[in-house]
């Protein structure tokens, strides 16, 4: 029996970028010891005050059918904290609760492409961006970046292959390289999308992890509210990734079309979900200033550690939990790198490569490990890389 064509299409039938952490996944559970700097997930759980909301609300009997697009209470409070932060007015009507920022993405995309239709991304990327685009059928289209520009989109190139496109999908504060969009690159980025009549997909679920500067979401910027899809989520902020709760903010056009959806595919999130949701974000920004503390910590302990290293220079972490590193001088591919260093050293780290052709002779490092732990393996992969210096 034949399954469809759509899954390949989706994968594009190649690796996932992934192999260097399901090694390392392996190993570990084989029982070997390793220093994983590989995935971005918070060091500690979520909350216990909010586990606790959550079971209250389901024990209260919140445990049946939640409304589609989410309950008007959490939709209402994401709204006004959308619109406080970027004084941009918001309503429930331009926001859908979604199953975490990865199907905010998913579904974004869904109702803005057709078969055939051109979709942007920059490059280097999240992971799923392009097969989150193909899954529509669309083209993905790589706008490719540099890291002598601290892998900050320029507006030349993405006019150089917006002719005939529909979207593009930007990401600040940005996975993987670390950096944080400046008002210039995005003043950019609007004035492309403008010219070419594109629509935005913003992703700003690292929205309050920023070390340097501030957050500009591109919505707040004139005349693109009415063309910008935001994609939020609880998962980094609120340290929530197993919650699965994110949402969109976009025109109310966009936001019925997600509602139809859903139907047909989610329903919506539970609403013992949704409530705990609605507590963690009524925490405010104290809350979040305290799950962003540990990353903003280790990018210090990563400063000093790299500072005067000759082999690795450290792209401007400026914010999320990433730091992006540029190892060409020793010679290696990411990919080379990051293997020797799991195999000679027991440090897993991800491969630029895995996140584009951008960041080849890169790797990316996720702050994940407690501070101590971090900062040892960080000094042993600076010693690891000054070895290779031809
Ligand atoms: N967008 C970016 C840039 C991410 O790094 C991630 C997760 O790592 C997501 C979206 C999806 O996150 P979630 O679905 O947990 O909200």
């Amino acid at each position: 029996m034949k399954l469809a064509n759509r899954i390949d299409h989706m994968t594009g039938g190649t690796p996932d970028g992934w192999e260097i952490y399901y090694r390392t996944r392996d190993m570990i559970a084989a029982g070997e010891k390793i220093l994983n700097l590989t995935i971005g997930e918070h060091d500690v759980k979520t909350d216990r005050a909010i586990l606790d909301a959550m079971h209250g609300s389901a024990v209260r009997g919140n445990t049946g059918y939640s409304f589609g697009e989410g309950n008007v209470a959490l939709r209402e409070e994401i709204a006004g904290r959308v619109a406080a932060r970027t004084g941009v007015p918001t309503t429930a009507q331009n926001v859908m609760v979604t199953t975490g920022g990865q199907a905010a993405l998913f579904t974004s995309h869904m109702v803005l492409l057709d078969a055939g239709d051109r979709a942007l991304f920059c490059d280097p990327y999240y992971t799923t961006y392009p097969g989150t685009i193909r899954a529509t059928g669309a083209v993905a289209v790589a706008v490719p970046t540099r890291s002598s520009e601290d892998f900050q989109p320029q507006e030349a190139a993405i006019s150089s292959v917006a002719q005939g496109a529909k979207t593009l999908l930007i990401n600040t504060p940005n996975n993987p390289t670390g950096t944080v969009y400046s008002r210039q690159t995005l003043e950019g980025i609007a004035r492309a999308v403008k010219a070419h009549d594109l629509w935005l997909i913003s992703d700003e679920v690292y929205d309050t992890q920023v070390w340097d500067g501030e957050h500009l979401s591109p919505r707040t910027l004139p005349g693109m509210a009415e063309r910008t899809v935001v994609v939020g989520s609880m998962s980094k902020s609120h340290a929530m990734t197993g919650s699965r709760l994110g949402w969109v903010i976009a025109p109310e056009p966009v936001i019925r079309a997600i509602a139809a959806l859903a139907t047909n595919m989610t329903y919506g999130v539970p609403a013992f979900i949704q409530d705990a949701a609605l507590f963690a974000l009524r925490r405010g920004e104290g809350f979040e200033a305290e799950v962003a503390a540990p990353f903003r910590r280790r990018r210090e302990i990563a400063a000093r550690v790299l500072k005067g290293a000759n082999a690795i220079r450290v792209i401007p972490a400026q914010g999320a939990m990433y730091l992006m590193l540029d190892i060409r001088a020793t010679g290696l591919s990411g990919k080379e790198f990051a293997v020797r260093l799991l195999e000679e050293e027991r440090i897993a780290v991800m491969p630029g490569e895995s996140f584009g052709q951008s960041a080849a002779g890169h790797l990316r490092v996720a702050m994940t490990i407690d501070d101590e732990r971090f900062e040892e393996a960080l000094t042993r992969l600076a010693a690891f890389a000054e070895r290779l210096l031809p």
